[in-house]
């Protein structure tokens, strides 16, 4: 079977300075257009059960005056005149995947309701109405324009032409292009037109086929088949890697640090935001304070779950494992304590969700498939003999379990070693072991999921390929992050906690997905 890889290449872009107020146009109206879909759909619900290509044709009876349909029932023309087919195809393909986000969601809220209210509350107790608020359709819309075929052309290494609104006209307008350039052996998708900050971006989805990697079940059966368990934590070590055969040998691990340095860092930048809040008094409704802080705590989060995504990635490949292994993240425990301490800590989980999806898809690129097990006592059990291990810290007496400690000993068989490596080990074990392989979940980067990330278009097809949100939430690699999105300030950020970590760009650049 055909399994597909996938990333983004992102570009940045010279153009003359009025031309941002026309991508900026161009952006507005393709909200607009996407906005109206979604009220559209909103009125004919029936539409979100057709498939893709069947809902966008119903869509555009209901909306595109032609010659055979003269008179629409909800006209497009209401928006603007002269909209562009494809222009339009793009923005319905986002309105469609917000408006089957939302409808799923929808369904599930109501379902969790029904499930509520046909409870029978126990004797002597009174019942308490459903509290939980349905979810809102989107409040705003602010996504990116996918120029799908016919809104692009004469594509070369550093130029290329693009038509847009330039909130008078529809317009061709060359811009040249620098960074990355797109590799071989990749199919290239529609570009998408992204805002960050004041600069225009091209970013180009391209895509690989590739065999895709056998089953778990099929794979564990091989003894010689390798597995790369890694241990998640919120301490120093954000992540502990161990690659370990099928039949149990363990080959090797390797710790990723750094959490401590992160921590410090959004700790001082939480700080800040409560003092900052504390002059300022009662925050207005609706308005973001401290801006640049929250941006500066979520670019150093984000930007060290790709170097440690990367990093864990890299290690297994290095070491010939076919299957990454996590456990389940779980609930974030509430914490008690400073507002930079819980905040601090709610983030520190997040980062870990984000490291595990980050690693699930720059593996799977690499034909490494991604499972997740059963996290009950991953870090209490040794992984020799699942007896319950002591955990301390060095100093500390030898017994009882102490929470977070970095040492551990099985007091049945004897093991002594790192507790994180234990878990790491506990967590790879979970997989192979027969019994235990009804908890397991294979994830497999599935067409869907990858279309909810991204919209695709295969040049020269039809404008049903691409496929819901331009939601770019998948930078190619943080190599290429640190080297394009070259703001000033940004950079000086990066700078300014990225060498205590020591993470370098070297080190990175193997990361980049081949
Ligand atoms: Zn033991």
């Amino acid at each position: 079977m055909a399994a597909k890889a996938t990333t983004t290449i992102r570009q940045g872009m010279h153009y003359q300075p009025e031309h941002a107020a026309w991508f900026a146009a161009n952006q507005v109206l393709f909200n607009q257009v996407a906005a109206f879909y979604f009220e559209v759909m909103q009125a004919h619900e029936k539409i979100l059960d057709l498939g893709d290509q069947d809902a966008l044709s119903a869509l555009e009876k209901l909306t595109h005056a032609t010659k055979k349909n003269l008179h629409p029932v909800m006209p497009l023309s209401s928006i603007g005149k002269h909209i562009p087919a494809m222009f339009r195809r793009a923005a319905i393909h986002a309105a469609m995947g917000s408006a089957r986000a939302f409808s799923s969601s929808l369904k599930k809220w109501r379902t969790r309701k029904e499930k509520y209210e046909a409870k029978i509350p126990r004797k002597g107790e009174k019942k308490k109405s459903f509290s939980e608020r349905p979810p809102v359709p989107p409040r705003s819309w602010n996504k990116s324009v996918s120029l799908y075929a016919g809104l692009w052309k004469e594509r070369s290494g550093s130029s290329i032409l693009l038509k847009i609104w330039t909130g008078t006209c529809w317009s061709w307008v060359k811009v040249r292009t620098f960074g990355r350039d797109l590799p071989d052996g990749f199919e290239m998708g529609s570009p998408a037109l992204v805002r960050r900050g004041k600069q225009w971006w091209l970013h180009t989805p391209i895509e690989k086929t590739f065999t895709s990697p056998p089953k778990i079940a099929a794979q564990i059966t091989k003894a010689s088949a390798k597995i790369c368990a890694i241990d998640l934590n919120l301490n120093e070590q954000l992540a502990v890697c161990t690659v370990q055969t099928v039949e149990g040998t363990i080959l090797a691990t390797r710790f990723i640090g750094g959490g401590r340095e992160i921590a410090g860092f959004r700790k001082r930048q939480l700080g800040q935001i409560a003092r900052n809040r504390r002059k300022t008094g009662i925050i207005a409704e609706n308005e973001q304070d401290n801006a640049d802080l929250w941006r500066k705590i979520r670019n150093a989060d984000e930007h060290i779950a790709h170097l440690v995504s990367a990093r864990i990635v890299q290690f297994a490949a290095e070491q010939g494992a076919s299957i990454l292994v996590f456990e389940h993240l779980g609930n974030l425990q509430p914490e008690k304590g400073k507002y930079s301490r819980r905040g601090n800590t709610k983030r520190a989980f997040w980062m870990k969700g984000r490291i595990f999806n980050f690693a699930k898809y720059k593996a799977w690129n690499r034909g490494i498939i991604t499972s997740r097990v059963n996290p009950r006592n991953t870090s209490r059990e040794c992984y020799r003999c699942h007896g319950l291990i002591v955990r301390y810290a060095e100093g500390q007496p030898v017994s009882g379990y102490t929470p977070g400690t970095p040492l551990c000993l099985c007091p049945e068989c004897q093991m002594r070693g790192n507790s994180d490596r234990n878990a790491s080990l506990v967590i790879g074990s979970r997989l192979i072991e027969p019994g235990c392989q009804t908890r397991r979940e294979t994830i497999y980067f599935s067409s869907k999921a990858r279309r909810r990330q991204r919209a695709w278009h295969r040049a020269g097809r039809e404008a049903s390929d691409g496929n819901a949100s331009p939601i770019y939430s998948y930078p190619t690699t943080a190599l290429h992050r640190v080297g394009a999105t070259l703001h000033l300030l940004r950079m000086l950020i990066m700078e300014e906690w990225k060498k205590p970590l020591g993470f370098n760009r070297s080190g990175v650049s193997q990361t980049k997905n081949k």
